[in-house]
C-alpha cells in the first residue's frame, strides 16, 4: 500500500503538477533552436524553401521582417487561426514591445480564441542589437495540457486501483512464501529453546529460508551433542571422584577403628590413603587442562628450544624415578633441532605419551621414544611392546574419559591423558595419531610443523640452497 502510495504520488506530481511547466519548458527550448537554425541560415540561396520546410516539419508559423516592420518571408501553417498572420494580426506589437525591451529575443503566452487554446511566440532580433537588421516572429500552438492532464488522472485511478490490487495479491504470496515458513521456523526454535533437541527444522519456499532450516536442524543437533556431552562428563567426573572418595573414608575409618595401634597396618593404610589422594589430585588437574585447553581463549605461550634436549631432560626423568626404573626407556634422538612452540604443553604431550606406555607396556617393560627429522617437521614417536589397541578402538582412545577395561596390571589413569594430548596438538595445529598391532604393541606419533630454518642440518641448507 505504502509503495503504491509513493508511486502514485511521484506519477501525480510529474504528470500533472509539473507537466505544465515541463512542456512549456521543452517547447521554449525547442523554439529557441529552431530560431538559431533559422538565424543560422538567414539569406542563404533556397532561404525560403527552408523556412517553408521548417514550418510544416515543426508546426510552426513564421515571419521575418526587415527593420521598417515590412515583411521579408512569412511561413503560416495555421492559416486564419494564426495569431502573428490571421485577422488579428498582432506580430507588431511583439516586434515592438521586443524593442522597448532592448532584450536580443522575447516569449509570449498568448491565448488563441480561435483555436480556443494557448500559443507560445518568440520575437528575435536579427543582427546586431543596436542597428538590427530585422526581426524574426516565431508562433507555435500550445497544446491543452489541462485535457490532457484530466486524461492522466483518470488513468492514474485505474493504475492505483490495479497497482493495489497487485500489490494485495503479490503481500499475499510473499507471506505465505517467506512468512509462513518463518513462522513455522520460530515455533521449532521456541521447542529448541525448551530442550526439545530432535525439532526439525521446516523451511519451504525460498532456497535461503530452506538453507536457514537445515543450518538450525544442524545446530540442533549440535547442541544436543554438546549437551549429552555434558550430561556424560558429569557422570564421568562424579563416577571418578566417588570412586577415590569411598576408599579415602574407608581406609580412614579402618585407621580410626582398627588399624590405629598397629603401625605396619596403619602405613600401609596410610599409603593407600596418599596414592588415592594422588589420584584425585591428578584427576583434578587434567579436567583443569583441559578444560582450560579447550577455552578458544587460551593462548598458546610460543617459544624456541631444542626438541632434542627436551626429549632428553624427560627420559632422565624417568630414569631418576625409583618407581619406573626397572623399565627400560630407549631413546633415539636425531640430529638436534630448534622448534618454535608451547614448551611446557608439548612436554606434557610427551610425558602423557611415555606415561601410556609405561603402564600398558609388555612384560618386557620395553619402552621406545624417537625423534625423526623430516624435511618439514620432526616426528617424535613413543611405541610400546604391549597388547596393542584394536582399530575399532582406535578412534575412541583419543575421546574424553574412554578407559579400556582390560587393563592388564593396575594402570592409574583418568582417562583424560590422550584427550589432553589431543587438544594440545590439535592447538598446535600439528599432525598426530596412533598406528598399532595386537600383540606386538602400539607407537603414538604427533609432528611439530614449527621447525626453525636456522638450525636445519649442514646437509638440508645446502639441499635448500640448490
Ligand atoms: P588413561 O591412560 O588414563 O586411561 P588415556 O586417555 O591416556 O587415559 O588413554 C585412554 C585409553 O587408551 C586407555 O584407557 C587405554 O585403553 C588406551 N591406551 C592409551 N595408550 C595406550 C598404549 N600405549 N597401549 C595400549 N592402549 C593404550
Amino acid at each position: 500500500m505504502f509503495f503504491t502510495a509513493v508511486v502514485f504520488m511521484l506519477l501525480w506530481l510529474f504528470q500533472i503538477v509539473f507537466l505544465e511547466n515541463f512542456y512549456e519548458g521543452m517547447k521554449i527550448s525547442d523554439v529557441k533552436q529552431k530560431a538559431v537554425t533559422i538565424l543560422e541560415h538567414y539569406g542563404e540561396e533556397d532561404y525560403s524553401a527552408m523556412l517553408t520546410n521548417m514550418a510544416i516539419n515543426n508546426d510552426l508559423c513564421i515571419e521575418i521582417t526587415d527593420k521598417y516592420n515590412r515583411t521579408l518571408y512569412s511561413k503560416d501553417v495555421m492559416g486564419r487561426n494564426c495569431l502573428i498572420h490571421g485577422p488579428n494580426n498582432i506580430c507588431y506589437q511583439f516586434i515592438q514591445k521586443l524593442k522597448e525591451s532592448g532584450k536580443r529575443a522575447l516569449y509570449f503566452k498568448e491565448f488563441n480564441n480561435t483555436i480556443n487554446s494557448d500559443t507560445l511566440i518568440m520575437v528575435s532580433t536579427i543582427g546586431s542589437l543596436d542597428d538590427p537588421e530585422g526581426y524574426l516572429v516565431i508562433n507555435t500552438p500550445l497544446a491543452p495540457i489541462g485535457s490532457t492532464a484530466s486524461i492522466i488522472k483518470k488513468q492514474l485511478v485505474i493504475i492505483t486501483f490495479y497497482l493495489l490490487v497487485l500489490g494485495l495479491i503479490i503481500s499475499f504470496f510473499m507471506s505465505r512464501r517467506i512468512a509462513d515458513p518463518i513462522t513455522r521456523i520460530t515455533k521449532s526454535a521456541e521447542q529448541l529453546a525448551a530442550g526439545k533437541y530432535d525439532t526439525k527444522f521446516e523451511g519451504g519456499g525460498y532456497l535461503e529460508i530452506q538453507q536457514l532450516a537445515s543450518t538450525l536442524t544442524y545446530a540442533g543437533q549440535e547442541i544436543s551433542k554438546v549437551d549429552s556431552m555434558q550430561r556424560d562428563l558429569i557422570a564421568n567426573v562424579s563416577h571418578d571422584l566417588r570412586t577415590p572418595l569411598t576408599m579415602l573414608k574407608a581406609y580412614a575409618e579402618m585407621i580410626r577403628d582398627l588399624s590405629g595401634d598397629n603401625p605396619q597396618k596403619r602405613n600401609e593404610h596410610l599409603e593407600i590413603i596418599i596414592e588415592e589422594t594422588d589420584r584425585l589430585a591428578q584427576l583434578v588437574n587434567d579436567i583443569l587442562d583441559l578444560s582450560k585447553l579447550e577455552d578458544g581463549n587460551q593462548k598458546l605461550n610460543y617459544s624456541e628450544f631444542s626438541i632434542t634436549e627436551v626429549l632428553d631432560g624427560i627420559i632422565a626423568r624417568y630414569k631418576g624415578i625409583s618407581k619406573q626404573s626397572d623399565y627400560n626407556i630407549h631413546y633415539q634422538p636425531d640430529k638436534d633441532v630448534m622448534v618454535k612452540c608451547d614448551v611446557i604443553k608439548i612436554q606434557q604431550v610427551i610425558y602423557n605419551l611415555i606415561n601410556n606406555a609405561i603402564n600398558y607396556t609388555g612384560d618386557d617393560k620395553q619402552v621406545f621414544v624417537r625423534q625423526i627429522n623430516k624435511p618439514d617437521c620432526v616426528r617424535i614417536e613413543v611405541s610400546d611392546t604391549g597388547e596393542g589397541i584394536s582399530q575399532d578402538k582406535i578412534s575412541l582412545i583419543f575421546d574424553k574419559y574412554y578407559r579400556s577395561e582390560n587393563h592388564k596390571r593396575e594402570v592409574v589413569g583418568t582417562g583424560l591423558g590422550l584427550s589432553i594430548v589431543k587438544a594440545i596438538l590439535k592447538k598446535h595445529g600439528y599432525n598426530f595419531g596412533v598406528y598399532s598391532v595386537i600383540g606386538t604393541g602400539s607407537t603414538f606419533w604427533f609432528e611439530i610443523s614449527d621447525i626453525l630454518p636456522d638450525d636445519l642440518s649442514e646437509d638440508d641448507e645446502k639441499e635448500q640452497k640448490k
